[in-house]
C-alpha cells in the first residue's frame, strides 16, 4: 500500500492547498481552502488547522509565494501580506516536527522534476503563467534556491530595458508582458488604440483568462497578443538557456493550458533563434508542466522529505 511520507502545503495569494504526498509524488489526500487574509496569526491557525486534519506526524514542506531565505523565513510575501515571518521556525515550534519553506514556484519546479512532467531530466526550468509570472529551477536533480533563497524568479528576467512597468517596481520583465494581468492590460490598449473587430470589445473588462478564451475561438487579436506573450517568453528563455543549460522547459500555472495553443509554438521559436550557438545546437524542449494545481503540494512535500533525510535539516 502507497503511504504518505510528507505533507505539502501550496500558500497562493488566494488558494491554500494541503496535500498527503507519497514518495512517488502521488497525493492520497488533498485539501483546500481560502488563504487568510493579510494576516500572519491567522495564516499559522490556517496551515496549523490543514496540517492537523491529515493527521499523523509527517514532515510538513511548503511552498508560498513570496521571496524565502534559506532558512525558511518569508522576506516578503506581497500577495499573502506578510514580511519577514519566520514561518519554518514557528511552525515548527507549533506543530513540533521539521518544517521546510520555499517559494512556491519552485516547489512546483521540483514537483515537476521529481514526479511531473520532469522525471528522469536533471536540469530542468519552469514558468509558471498565471495572476504573474513565476518560475523554478531544478539543476543536477537539486532545488536551486540560491545564496539568499532568491533563485528562480524566471517571471522577473527583464527583456527590455525601461520597458513596461512590472509588479515588482522593476520596469521590462518578462512577467509585465506575459503575466494574465499583462496580457487583459495589453489587449485593453490595443483595443482602445485601433477598431479592429474582435469579440473583446464586448467585454467591460478584459483579464488574460478571457484572451486566451477568446484565442480559442479564433478572435485573431487574442490569438495574436498571446502569440506575443509567447514571443517575450521566448526571450525570457533564451537568457535563461544561455545561462544554465537546462534538458527541458516546462510551462505550467493555471494559465498555461488556455495560452499554450498560441503561445507555445512561440516559445519556441523565438528561443530556437536567440539561444547562444543557434546554428550548432538544437534548443531545450518547451513543454506543458503535468502536475497541475497538485504541482506545488507534491514539490513542497518531496522537498521536505530530502531536506529532512539528507541529514541537512529543514533550512
Ligand atoms: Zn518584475
Amino acid at each position: 500500500m502507497t503511504t504518505a511520507v510528507a505533507i505539502g502545503i501550496d500558500i497562493g495569494g488566494t488558494r491554500l492547498r494541503t496535500a498527503a504526498v507519497a514518495a512517488d509524488g502521488t497525493v492520497l489526500d488533498r485539501r483546500r481552502r481560502e488563504t487568510p487574509a493579510s494576516d500572519e496569526a491567522s495564516l499559522l491557525e490556517a496551515i496549523e488547522d490543514e496540517v492537523d486534519a491529515i493527521g499523523g506526524v509527517l514532515p510538513v514542506g511548503i511552498g508560498i509565494a513570496g521571496l524565502v531565505a534559506p532558512d525558511g523565513v518569508v522576506r516578503y510575501g506581497p500577495n499573502i501580506g506578510v514580511r519577514d515571518l519566520a514561518l519554518a521556525a514557528r511552525l515548527g515550534d507549533r506543530l513540533s516536527r521539521p518544517v521546510t519553506v520555499v517559494n512556491d514556484a519552485s516547489a512546483a519546479a521540483f514537483g515537476e522534476q521529481r514526479a511531473g512532467a520532469g522525471q528522469g531530466r536533471r536540469d530542468v526550468l519552469l514558468f509558471t503563467l498565471g495572476t504573474g509570472v513565476g518560475g523554478g529551477v531544478v539543476l543536477g536533480g537539486e532545488l536551486l534556491v540560491g545564496a539568499g533563497g532568491f533563485a528562480g524568479e524566471l517571471g522577473h528576467v527583464i527583456v527590455e530595458r525601461d520597458g513596461r512597468a512590472c509588479p515588482c517596481g522593476n520596469r521590462g520583465c518578462v512577467e509585465a508582458y506575459a503575466s494574465g494581468k499583462a496580457i487583459g492590460r495589453l489587449a485593453t490598449e490595443r483595443l482602445a488604440a485601433s477598431d479592429r473587430p474582435s469579440g473583446l470589445r464586448e467585454l467591460t473588462s478584459v483579464g488574460g483568462s478571457a484572451v486566451s478564451r477568446a484565442a480559442a475561438e479564433g478572435d485573431p487579436l487574442a490569438q495574436e497578443l498571446l502569440l506575443e506573450a509567447g514571443e517575450w517568453l521566448g526571450v525570457a528563455m533564451a537568457s535563461c538557456v544561455n545561462a544554465l543549460d537546462p534538458e527541458l522547459i516546462l510551462v505550467g500555472g493555471g494559465a498555461a493550458k488556455g495560452v499554450a495553443p498560441f503561445a507555445l509554438p512561440a516559445m519556441r521559436d523565438t528561443l530556437a533563434q536567440l539561444v547562444i550557438g543557434h546554428h550548432f545546437r538544437v534548443a531545450p524542449p518547451v513543454q506543458l508542466a503535468a502536475l497541475g494545481d497538485d504541482a506545488g503540494t507534491v514539490g513542497a512535500a518531496l522537498y521536505a522529505v530530502d531536506r529532512t533525510t539528507t541529514g541537512e535539516g529543514p533550512p
